[in-house]
């Protein structure tokens, strides 16, 4: 997951920082009440808090309502993009930037491969560009390959249409971005009630400076760094006290490093991020990592600060940002949201 906020980490004043914060929680998956009881094609109610990668979804999720005034150029996109249960029939691309855009021609992950299942059926959020679809089979295999790991449980990717969704990430707009559990696929198919409840597992300690070594094996950093490999991918985000762990125990080639950005939240779960993929001519990059392995104290610091790790409310607290409209997003999401 990631927002406008990822474009500069470093942060600056204790209100900033809170507020930044506050995204970065609310970019996280969150609890969804609703999507679909048939193939996740049903648009439902989600609940309007936010929520974390492990809480639960509903195989019985409530249809959302009709909107009064679709057309109300106030209406926040995310009303509109949260309502389409099918991808655009368009020419394939991904429009805007991860936190501001859309996708058009998206394709449907599997929900069962042959090393991979798909977790929350309910959000219908197993959506994206094909070569991101493309990426995320070819590293399932890759994973029992080179780490053993049974096989990826997938989280949120994008919505149908991409766009902002109702609940959870900034970002995951543009077909780009998937989450992956930190848990190991179990070695049977889950039942839909299981992909709904089932709890992804927590990497990081109580105080949040190292990794639970109990819950941390020596498979999960090759896992991470087959992902990080691959050259399509652009970033990948976890937690920081993931990110000082595979400092720590990387061996041999560590330039793969560079890629792997500490993250609020990220602690259930790793974010995958591919490059705009060619032919996407509308799609905004983000500007390459830099060299650094970013695994220097100095780079650490700032994550493991008492003002991070204990974040106290601003005294006078943000203005909540107004929420994204249609006009906002590129031109094109528009022809994206009205295409058949
Ligand atoms: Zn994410």
């Amino acid at each position: 997951m990631a927002n406008g906020g990822l474009r500069n980490a470093a942060v600056s004043s204790p209100v900033r920082r809170y507020a930044i914060m506050r995204v970065m929680m609310l970019c996280r998956p969150i609890l969804a009440t609703a999507l679909t009881t048939t193939l996740a094609l049903a648009a439902v109610t989600l609940a309007a808090h936010p929520a974390r990668a492990q809480d639960k979804g509903s195989v019985n999720p409530k249809p959302l309502p009709p909107l009064a005034n679709p057309n109300d150029p106030h209406l926040a996109a995310k009303e509109l993009f949260g309502r389409k249960p099918l991808p655009a029939s368009l020419a394939v691309r991904s429009i805007g930037f991860y936190a501001k855009g859309c996708i058009a021609g998206a394709v449907a992950l599997p929900i069962n491969g042959s090393a991979w299942q798909v977790m929350r059926l309910s959000r219908n959020r197993n959506w994206g560009h094909p070569d991101l679809i493309a990426l995320l089979e070819r590293l399932a295999v890759k994973a029992q390959k080179v780490a053993g790991w049974p096989g990826l449980l997938v989280g949120d990717m994008s919505q149908p249409r991409g766009g902002p969704m109702l609940t959870g990430h900034a970002s995951h707009q543009v077909g780009l971005d998937a989450d992956i559990w930190l848990t190991p696929m179990p070695n049977r198919q889950l039942s839909r009630e299981e992909r709904e409840e089932t709890s992804a597992v927590m990497m990081v300690r109580k105080d949040r400076l190292d990794i639970d070594l109990q819950s941390w094996t020596p498979s999960h950093l090759p896992v991470i760094r087959a992902a990080a490999q691959e050259p399509q991918v652009e970033r990948i985000f976890v937690n920081a006290a993931i990110k000082k762990a595979l400092c720590r125990e990387a061996k041999g080639d560590r330039n793969w490093l560079s890629k792997v950005r500490p993250m609020y939240g990220h602690d259930y779960h790793f974010h995958v991020r591919m490059k705009c993929p060619p032919g996407s001519t509308n799609c905004e990059a983000q500007p390459p990592p830099t060299e650094s392995e970013g695994c220097s104290a100095g780079d650490l610091a700032y994550w493991f600060s008492d003002a991070v790790l204990h974040p106290k409310p601003p005294v006078t607290p943000p203005k909540p940002k107004p929420p994204i409209t249609l006009a906002d997003l590129p031109a094109e999401c528009r022809q994206v949201l009205l295409a058949p």
